[in-house]
């Protein structure tokens, strides 16, 4: 344990942490520092999208740490402009901006929002709708953003401008987006709120009501983009793109990335100087994205996320501690009957099992690239545990 004394001493206590000391890793399992193995049904939070260290992976990565690390945004690479091109190509969007993180990205999605409206309409209509319950980042702008009361705490004062509307709730949508409006935003699978899926009327409101409004859409796709839910969209699902797309999480499956995807309406708002990042675009990232693009590209990847989403579902239904399930694909919640989720993840921990929880719930967000066997051990694992 000579790791996890030295580690907090020097690292501040921001998170929880179980105690264990990852080394290394394949496929879908990671080894800690004794050389015990564990079945990973979180790959990070849904970041290790291939799993650890998958071959093409590396080698993309390597090579591309080989011949050029870095540059600054005053300069071009091609490994920027050929990712860029296949992430625009097979999210359906015209052009995109590069961060390094979700809450990044979301603060993009953020900035070009209110000066499209400023551009067009002047002062006065800046609001961004969001969510009860959700969760776009730990930044001061997203934690504002955030529709979650106990992360608006301590670091007064928040960034004005957000509006709150319960999920799912046409009424309350309809009342709060007025003429003050300029964005609505909103995760179609709420994640870290503990896996709330929205109703398709609710989200067609949103639609039907900022296209009349001229409000632009923004989908935070952080957690349920690139795959996750066995479409490279969640909104593909509910027949619906948003002007922004905000994607991190597993797009370059493990190096951090953050994107903030844009359709034609918003396309030319940013202009030279309005908005930047020195890390942004980086080419090892770069080149870790396209091997995950490539991938999730090949014929049948997606899905086969679907079929392996719908095998977990089966699977957990069967057990009889488990309560309800929500979720989709490879994004799976589980409420349980007696059990506390806190306690079952330590202990499938114990066991040699990686999971997630999100609110009272179990979360899995395992690799996409996840395979049946794979599933049955970590299964097998659970199900003793919740016997
Ligand atoms: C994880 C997450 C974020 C924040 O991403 P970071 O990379 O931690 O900044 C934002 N939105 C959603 C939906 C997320 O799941």
């Amino acid at each position: 344990m000579k790791t996890i004394e030295q580690f907090n001493k020097y690292v501040m206590h921001s998170y929880g942490r179980y105690d264990l000391v990852l080394d290394n890793g394949g496929d879908v399992t990671s080894v800690d520092e004794e050389g015990k193995s564990y079945i990973d049904f979180g790959s990070g939070i849904g970041v290790n999208s291939l799993g650890y260290c998958n071959d093409e992976w590396v080698e993309a990565v390597c090579s591309q740490a080989k011949k050029l690390q870095h540059t600054s945004n005053y300069y071009y690479t091609k490994v920027q402009a050929d990712f860029a091109k296949l992430l625009c190509e097979t999210a359906g969007y015209t052009n995109l901006f590069f961060g390094n993180s979700g809450a990044e990205a979301n603060e993009c999605a953020i900035k070009i929002a209110r000066k499209y409206s400023f551009d067009k309409y002047g002062k006065g209509r800046h609001n961004i709708i969001t969510l009860k319950n959700s969760f776009h980042g730990r930044t001061i702008a997203t934690l504002s953003a955030t529709g979650q009361d106990v992360f608006h705490n301590y670091f007064f004062p928040f960034v004005e401008g957000f509006v709150n509307v319960e999920a799912n709730s046409i009424a309350d949508l309809h009342e709060k987006l007025d003429d003050t409006v300029c964005a609505v935003m909103f995760e179609y699978i709420q994640g870290e709120g503990g896996v709330n899926r929205l109703e398709q009327e609710f989200v067609d409101e949103i639609f039907k009501l900022c296209n009349e409004k001229d409000v632009v859409t923004i989908a935070d796709e952080v957690q349920t983009g690139v795959g996750r839910t066995g479409k490279f969209l969640c909104g593909e699902h509910y027949g619906h793109k948003t002007d922004l797309t905000t994607l991190a999480k597993g797009l370059a499956g493990g190096i951090p990335i953050g994107a903030c995807l844009s359709g034609e309406k918003c396309a030319n708002v940013l202009v030279p100087g309005t908005h930047g990042s020195t890390f942004g675009g980086n080419p090892i990232a770069c080149a870790g994205g396209l091997a995950v693009l490539n991938k999730l590209n090949t014929v049948g990847f997606l899905d086969d996320v679907s079929k392996k989403g719908e095998y977990f579902f089966e699977k957990l239904e069967a057990i009889p501690e488990v309560k309800s399930l929500s979720g989709l694909g490879l994004m799976i919640g589980i409420e349980l009957k007696t059990k506390d989720a806190h306690d079952v993840a330590k202990k499938a921990l114990e066991n040699g099992l990686l999971v997630l929880t999100a609110k009272e719930k179990l979360r899995f967000l395992p690799p996409l690239t996840i395979s049946y066997k794979e599933i049955d051990e970590g299964m097998k694992i659970l199900t003793d545990l919740l016997k």
